[in-house]
Formats: C-alpha cells, sequence, structure tokens
C-alpha cells in the first residue's frame, strides 16, 4: 500500500522481511498440513472430441479451501509450493487420486476416459519420476493408456537429455504427453522438433483472439497446421463460444476443452455427468 504524507508525497510500504517471512511459513504450514490432511481437491475438466461430440477424458485440476485464507487459486499456490519444495508431493498426490477416480470411473461405466495431471517441470526432471509413476500405476492399476501428463511449455526452456529420456520412457508405457500453454513461452519453435510429445495444447490466450479479430484466426490456423505437420494432435483450451468452437473445427483442431461446454467439475458433478450424458 502506498502511503501519502506531506512533503514525503510517495512513501512506499516496504514489507518488512520478518513479515514476510511469516506468511510464507504460514502457508507452507497451512498447505503442507492441507496435503497430509488430505484436504486438497481435485475437480474434472472434460475435454470433448470436437469430430465425435463426445467426452474423451478430463483434465485433473487441484483446489484448495483453506478456512481461514480462502479459496487459494493454484495459479497463485503452485509456484509457491515449486519455490518451497512441496511440489512433488503435491504432484504425486494429484497423479495418485486423479489415477484412482478414473480408473473407478472407468470401471464402474465401462468407459475408456483418459485423464490428465499437471506435472511441475521441476518434478518430472527429478531422478526417480520413472519410478513413482510405475509405483502409482501398480497401486491404482490403471491402465496407463488412459493417463496423460500436461507439462508447459516453459519446461522446454532448459530441458536437458535426461527430461527427453524421462519423456521417451512415459511415452514407452503408453502415457500420453501434451505440451500445455502452448505459444505463451518459448520464443523458438526448435525444440519441438527434439521433444517427443504427442498433443499440443493451444492456450486461452489465442482462442480468446478468434473472433472477430482476422489475425487471431490466422494464429490458431497456423498453429494447427504446424502440430499436424508435426504429428501432434491439438486441444485448445479455453473455449467460452460457439464461434470460437466453429473456427477451431473448420481447421481441424481435434479436442477442446472450455467453460462452453462444462467448467471444472467435482466428483459428484462429474459422476452426474457420465450418468446423466449416458456416456
Ligand atoms: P492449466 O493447466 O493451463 O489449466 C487451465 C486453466 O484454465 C484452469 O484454471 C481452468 O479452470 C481454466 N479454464 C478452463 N476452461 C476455461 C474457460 O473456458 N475460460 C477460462 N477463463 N478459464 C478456463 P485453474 O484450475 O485455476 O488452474 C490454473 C493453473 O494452475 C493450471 O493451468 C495449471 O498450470 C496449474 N495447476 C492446476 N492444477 C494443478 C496441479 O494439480 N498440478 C500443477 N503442477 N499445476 C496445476
Ligand atoms: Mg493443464
Ligand atoms: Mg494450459
Ligand atoms: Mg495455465
Amino acid at each position: 500500500a502506498a502511503k501519502s504524507t506531506r512533503g514525503n508525497q510517495y512513501r512506499l510500504y516496504r514489507p518488512n522481511m520478518e513479515e514476510v517471512n511469516d506468511k510464507w511459513l504460514l502457508l507452507e504450514t497451512k498447505l503442507h498440513q492441507a496435503l497430509k490432511k488430505d484436504v486438497l481437491e481435485l475437480h474434472y475438466q472434460p475435454k470433448i472430441n470436437l469430430k465425435t461430440n463426445k467426452v474423451i477424458g478430463m483434465e485433473a485440476l487441484l483446489r484448495w479451501h483453506d478456512p481461514d485464507l480462502g479459496y487459494m487459486p493454484p495459479d497463485h499456490f503452485i509456484p509457491f509450493a515449486e519455490e518451497c519444495g512441496l511440489i512433488n508431493d503435491i504432484g504425486v498426490w494429484v497423479l495418485r487420486k486423479a489415477s484412482a477416480q478414473v480408473r473407478a470411473w472407468n470401471q464402474v461405466h465401462n468407459l475408456n476416459l483418459r485423464v490428465a495431471v499437471n506435472i511441475s517441470p521441476i518434478h518430472i526432471s527429478t531422478t526417480g519420476f520413472v519410478d513413482m509413476i510405475h509405483e502409482v500405476i501398480a497401486e491404482t492399476n490403471i491402465d496407463p493408456h488412459f493417463l496423460e501428463i500436461e507439462i508447459t511449455e516453459m519446461s522446454m526452456l532448459d530441458y536437458t537429455e535426461d527430461l527427453i529420456n524421462t519423456i521417451k520412457q512415459l511415452r514407452a508405457l503408453g502415457i500420453t504427453i501434451s505440451l500445455d500453454d502452448f505459444g505463451t513461452g518459448y520464443s523458438s519453435l526448435n525444440y519441438l522438433k527434439t521433444f517427443p510429445v504427442d498433443v499440443l495444447k493451444i492456450d486461452r490466450a489465442f482462442v480468446r483472439d478468434i473472433v472477430p479479430e482476422k489475425s487471431g484466426i490466422a494464429m490458431i490456423s497456423a498453429m494447427i497446421s504446424l502440430a499436424h505437420a508435426l504429428n501432434l494432435q491439438v486441444v485448445a483450451e479455453g473455449v467460452e463460444e460457439e464461434a470460437e468452437l466453429n473456427v477451431l473445427r473448420e481447421h481441424g483442431c481435434e479436442y477442446v476443452q472450455g467453460y462452453y461446454f462444462s467448467k471444472p467439475l467435482s466428483v459428484e458433478d462429474f459422476t452426474k455427468l457420465i450418468v446423466d450424458s449416458n456416456m
């Protein structure tokens, strides 16, 4: 907060380092407890095949409601968790939870839904990541073909041979790898030649630009063409309008996700969707 006084017009409020440390410690303690007490939640946003209009799977998204702090958006606490070292435990928790849930949905309702989990570049670069995935698969009994890992394009900034090897091993298991937030991160597309991914997720920033601006359509069209030239499938995220959907369909985008079809849903609501839509 800025405080203005006579003669000293703008005296910027300087956070006292002790206060900052206290806040961080509180947040860290709370996040740690939330994880331990299993009060974090996952919501699931359907992904739709544009050719068939059917739900083919979902993205698992973290939800954290703290009694004192209120709703904490993942955009805020994930970077924090990366910083304070909780991100790997969170990632394992999400993988376990999402795999068990989708395995149950598929079994009970006789479906072939694939669940996508967001994994931090820090976590996927950790030694033992592939072993941990093996454990989660064994524990939850999920068919790896129903598991997808989303990593952000930012992960490619300083990728290593090790990361490429990890991704190759995951794909060899049957796991799908997606490049999240495509178009927002890296200025060079060179990494796309080297990186063994399956899916490009076009960031909502580009989807939002589609209508009525013409250059927006040109961008989307070029991104889809690029993906297809590289044998990648395309998911567009953040689709809210029918007009956006039509442009995406026209340009051959395979899958969409967004409020137009559905917000991320609680387990209960996703179950209703499965039952009601007779998928
Ligand atoms: P993301 O992976 O790119 O996820 C898409 C975000 O867009 C989600 O926000 C989703 O709720 C939101 N969204 C979906 N459709 C629409 C739409 O039509 N319009 C608008 N305006 N938004 C839409 P959310 O759930 O707040 O998550 C934000 C980010 O936090 C995610 O971006 C992801 O980077 C991160 N995140 C969420 N859950 C996890 C997790 O379990 N692990 C990690 N490492 N990161 C996560
Ligand atoms: Mg994602
Ligand atoms: Mg994204
Ligand atoms: Mg994002």
